[in-house]
């Protein structure tokens, strides 16, 4: 194939863009911003789920302290009512005698319950002062997170507009190499990642090797315009006044 040497050089430029953008890439999939942002969104994720069980848990045991509150309240007041009626001597000697018998069982009933409302009680406290101290943390993780999240998508952000930056520089380019070494230059790219390299020093600047004995004399030989490839890597071998020929 025939081209200019200013189409040729051209490739150059193209191929550094191309190199740039392939960093890039590589640069987004293993962004640190986002393993950190997946890191602690993963354990916000647990503590929430932590936050959810222990309000849960406190509810529950809320409940339990209603229905405790409500069994002692209902013994008190039996025991208040069979008072009154004995203070008031309403009934039979063995109405009464029955009555006081029972108010010995419902003080021993209420000690009971009481301290079961009290064992409860201390639960609930201790289910409280679990669900504050995880709102807390729940609360600085939920600003962590956020940071996580501007910080992942700023440097989202920087790696995009960069990438625009070499769409645009790219396609001025391209436009110069014309469509016969493009499309050369496109095909070696899509086997190799490079479709072309700079010739210095006698070196192939894709697979870094010397290039010698009769290849190196038919490249030095070869008329400026013509296309040169590489032996070893079958690079488009771009030839400047670096390449010591
Ligand atoms: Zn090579």
């Amino acid at each position: 194939m025939k081209a200019d040497p200013s189409r040729q050089w051209r490739l150059l430029d193209l191929a550094a863009i191309d190199t740039r953008v392939a960093q890039l890439a590589h640069r987004r999939a293993n962004l640190p911003q986002a393993r950190e942002h997946d890191e602690i969104a993963a354990r916000f994720s647990a503590l929430d789920d932590e936050l959810v069980r222990a309000m849960t848990a406190r509810d529950d045991v809320q409940r339990e302290v209603n229905r405790s509150e409500a069994a002692v309240q209902q013994v008190r007041d039996r025991a208040a009512r069979n008072q009154s009626r004995l203070d008031a001597g309403q009934g039979s000697a063995k109405e009464l005698q029955a009555m006081q018998h029972e108010l010995g069982s419902l003080a021993r009933r209420q000690a009971e319950l009481e301290d079961e409302q009290l064992e409860v009680m201390e639960r609930a406290e201790g289910l409280d002062a679990d669900v504050a101290r995880l709102e807390g943390e729940h609360e600085t993780m939920r600003g962590q997170v956020e940071q996580a999240v501007a910080a992942r998508d700023a440097a989202l952000a920087e790696i995009a507009t960069e990438e625009d930056d070499l769409g645009r520089r790219r396609a001025n380019v391209a436009g110069g190499v014309g469509e016969d070494l493009l499309a050369l230059y496109e095909k070696i790219r899509a086997q190799t990642g490079i479709g072309a390299a700079e010739l210095v020093q006698r070196r192939c600047g894709g697979c870094r090797l010397e290039i010698m004995g009769a290849d190196l004399r038919r490249i030095a030989q070869a008329p400026d315009d013509e296309v040169v490839r590489c032996e070893e890597c079958r690079r488009i071998l771009v030839r400047t006044a670096e390449s010591g020929l």
